[in-house]
């Protein structure tokens, strides 16, 4: 009786067999750990919210459509929002921005775009925005 009310006592975090010996014991043996973890590991997907993922999904599909703009190493490339837009791209969504005196840049990773006049959008790719 004492031991379910002394702060010592505690319960398999799996089975709910009473532990004994060391304090920072969690679970009474390998079997009911690896259980645990498993269990865990499947209630964090499980709560995960679905607009994570919906998330993640528009800031690929945007990433892929900018690498596809046909940018390389000689600088940036403007085209048509339109253009973008056509393709599936999404503008509310980005991972990072960068504000300069040209204006502000919005970037999915490592490649950006700027809003010029006219819908038009300038395309650039930039290293250091996934630097972590
Ligand atoms: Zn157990």
């Amino acid at each position: 009786m004492a031991s379910l009310l002394s702060p010592q006592h505690r319960d398999c975090a799996f089975c709910g067999k009473e532990l004994f010996g060391r304090a920072d014991k969690a679970y009474c043996n390998d079997t009911c750990r690896n259980n645990g973890n498993r269990e865990r590991r499947k209630k964090l997907a499980w709560y995960e919210p679905i607009f994570i993922r919906q998330i993640n999904n528009i800031l690929k599909r945007n990433y892929k459509i900018l690498t596809q703009q046909g940018i390389d190493e000689h600088g940036p490339k403007t085209v048509s929002r339109y253009k973008l837009l056509d393709e599936g791209f999404n503008f509310h969504y980005f991972t990072s921005n960068l504000s300069t005196r040209a204006g502000e840049y919005r970037f999915i990773y490592d490649y950006g775009w700027r809003e010029l006049p006219e819908e038009k959008v300038m395309i650039v790719t930039n290293p250091k925005q996934v630097e972590i």
